[in-house]
């Protein structure tokens, strides 16, 4: 197996490679894209590196906050503003393979590589996420949720780079956690739940719902949602909304779970994040 390795300083020196040549693929942390370079899944003529890019590094926080997509998960696990507005991504990277992959493995790549167990999807979706898109041709901004399409695949268009993550700061009285279970250390999760409440007093006015690895993407449970929104979230409506949870999934038999499993464990999961919620604010 033989490749081009380029390792542009400047984004537009990037596009204008992928423009280039045909067949090229960017690589950031590359703990995805290697192991299916091993496996023989994908065989690029050339390797675009984004490492020295700095236009992908940095968090900012001010109208919005703007994570660069080239920033290793281990950073953003630990930057303050993250920390303090977004707890659910910061859960979401803690369970994230091991330190050394999340010290090279970027929030850019999990979200590219498509994979419908993507860890920081769940929690990026309920925090109403959307993705800097640019190329040769501009610049466009895209939300998460029509970013993700299917299994490995993206509303990347050829030679495109995701340059950073944008997210409103969060408002007060709002409430965030993430869950999963997976079988072992190291793995994907067989399921995956973020739970978003802001509360006005004992009121949930705005919930918001997403799971991971049971449907052909990262998804948000409105149908769940709307059972919640306006209530005290006691726990005839948590039952409620882990019933519904389970009707608008389409989860798969593979090697980590069955459907069926993946089913229920959803709903729980669902029931358990909305019953922490609720607890975080004494209810
Ligand atoms: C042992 C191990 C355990 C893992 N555990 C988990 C886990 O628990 N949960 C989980 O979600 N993932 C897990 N992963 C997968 C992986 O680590 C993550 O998905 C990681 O975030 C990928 O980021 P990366 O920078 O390494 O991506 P890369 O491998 O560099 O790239 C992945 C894909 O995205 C494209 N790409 C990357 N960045 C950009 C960009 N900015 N613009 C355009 N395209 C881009 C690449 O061309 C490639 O197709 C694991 C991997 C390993 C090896």
């Amino acid at each position: 197996m033989g490749y081009e390795y380029h390792r542009p300083s400047t984004l537009d020196e990037a596009v204008r490679l992928a423009a280039e040549i045909p067949e090229s693929s960017y690589v950031a942390g590359g703990t995805d894209l290697f192991v299916q370079m091993r496996k023989g899944h994908r065989e690029p003529r050339a390797l675009i590196s984004l490492r020295g890019l700095s236009e992908l590094g940095g968090i900012e926080a001010s109208a919005r906050v703007r994570i660069g997509a080239g920033v290793p998960l281990s950073d953003v696990q630990v930057h303050p503003a993250v920390v303090e507005m977004f707890p659910a991504l910061v859960a979401s990277i803690a369970t994230l393979g091991s330190r050394q992959i999340r010290n090279v493995a970027t929030v850019g790549g999990n979200l590219c590589n498509a994979s419908p167990a993507a860890d920081t999807a769940p929690p990026l979706l309920v925090y109403g996420a959307s993705v800097e898109l640019r190329d040769v041709d501009g610049r466009r901004e895209v939300p998460l949720e029509d970013f993700l399409l299917g299994p490995a695949q993206t509303a990347l268009r050829a030679g495109e780079i995701l340059t950073a993550i944008l997210l409103a700061p969060s408002v007060g009285g709002t409430c965030s956690v993430f869950l999963r279970k997976g079988r072992v250390a190291m793995d994907l999760p067989i399921a995956s739940v973020a739970a978003l409440v802001v509360w006005d007093g004992a009121t949930c006015i705005r919930v918001k719902l997403a799971a991971g690895a049971v449907a052909p993407v990262p998804l948000r449970l409105r149908r769940s949602e709307s059972m919640v929104d306006g209530t005290n979230l006691d726990a005839e409506i948590r039952g409620r909304a882990r019933e519904t949870a389970e009707t608008e999934i389409s989860p798969i038999t593979d090697l980590r779970s069955t459907k069926d499993y993946r089913r229920h464990l959803t709903g729980v999961l669902v029931e358990r994040a909305l019953e922490h919620l609720a607890g975080e604010v004494g209810g």
